[in-house]
């Protein structure tokens, strides 16, 4: 199994992240988790792209994580030359989001419907809204959930990855609970997103102040890691956005309370389990 961090940015406009999006491969599957702003740029640099999808998963209805759903709609829809059906799968209100997301798109699917002659109906899709506690399999992945502590924003989800013998846990965000301890149980990677207090702290910004009480922050997601007996702590979603010669700090951080191996890195960085 091979997880790539397509988007390792938020909702804060960065240059050199895309919005939070994660990619696992696994055998010949291909499931996103999350489609943040500039993710099919990003499947392009991790040499695949939208029609290679074989489900999108989404862990909650915040913008940075389903802004660039339609993205991956329309790609996939047009490269795939409307043959292929794609499966999104996300908590109570993503069919609804889809939905709307579709009337939006009207206009354009009515464009290329009438200029190509090999496309003849829209995006086929199959969307399932997803209670906490449901798993399913996408080809021999299989997938389960839990519940996840984002409030207030409900449904969160969480999603465990199972493939020949390899387990992916990807929280999404989520402060630690039980759900994410479920999810993240002597997994081979977990996958969190992360924040520093001890920096968030410091600035005197509402806007700032306020997201510090539904994140988990680097120390409590290695400590979720280390109770839990996860192998890896795989860091995205980094608030603030770290610079590279930053990775040493955010690492002994989250060393000091986890002995596996601490992963943190540029949009691609790549973990195979
Ligand atoms: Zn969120
Ligand atoms: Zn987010």
């Amino acid at each position: 199994m091979e997880i790539i961090l397509t988007g390792t940015g938020t909702p804060i406009p960065d240059a050199n992240r895309a919005g939070p999006s994660t990619l696992v491969k696994a055998g010949e599957t291909q499931i996103l988790v999350d489609a943040g702003r500039g993710v099919v740029m990003r499947l392009a640099g991790a040499l695949t792209g939208a029609p290679a999808l074989d489900a999108v998963l989404i862990t909650h209805l915040h913008s940075d994580h389903v802004c660039a759903l339609n993205d991956i709609i329309t790609t996939h829809w047009v490269m795939s030359q409307e043959s292929a059906t794609l499966k999104i799968f996300g908590p109570v209100g993503t069919e609804e989001f889809v939905r709307r997301q579709m009337h939006a798109l009207e206009p354009d699917i009515g464009y290329r419907i009438e200029h190509h002659d090999f496309l003849e109906r829209g995006p086929q899709l199959e969307v399932t809204d997803l209670e906490a506690g449901d798993s399913f399999s996408v080809n021999d992945v299989h997938v389960s959930t839990a519940a996840t502590e984002h409030s207030p924003v409900k449904p969160t989800i969480g999603f465990r990855l199972e493939h020949d013998g390899s387990t992916a846990a990807l929280a999404g965000d989520t402060l630690p609970c039980d759900g994410v301890d479920e999810l993240a149980r002597d997994a081979d990677a977990y996958v969190q997103t992360v924040l520093r207090r001890d920096i968030l702290e410091q600035i005197p910004i509402q806007g700032i102040q306020d997201i510090l009480d539904y994140h988990s922050g680097v120390v409590e997601a290695a400590q979720t890691a280390s109770r839990v007996g996860a192998k890896r702590l795989v860091l995205t979603h980094m608030v603030p956005a770290p610079q590279p010669t930053d990775y040493p700090d955010w690492i002994a951080r989250a060393a000091a309370h986890f002995d596996g191996e601490v992963v943190i890195g540029d949009d691609l960085t790549s973990v195979t389990i």
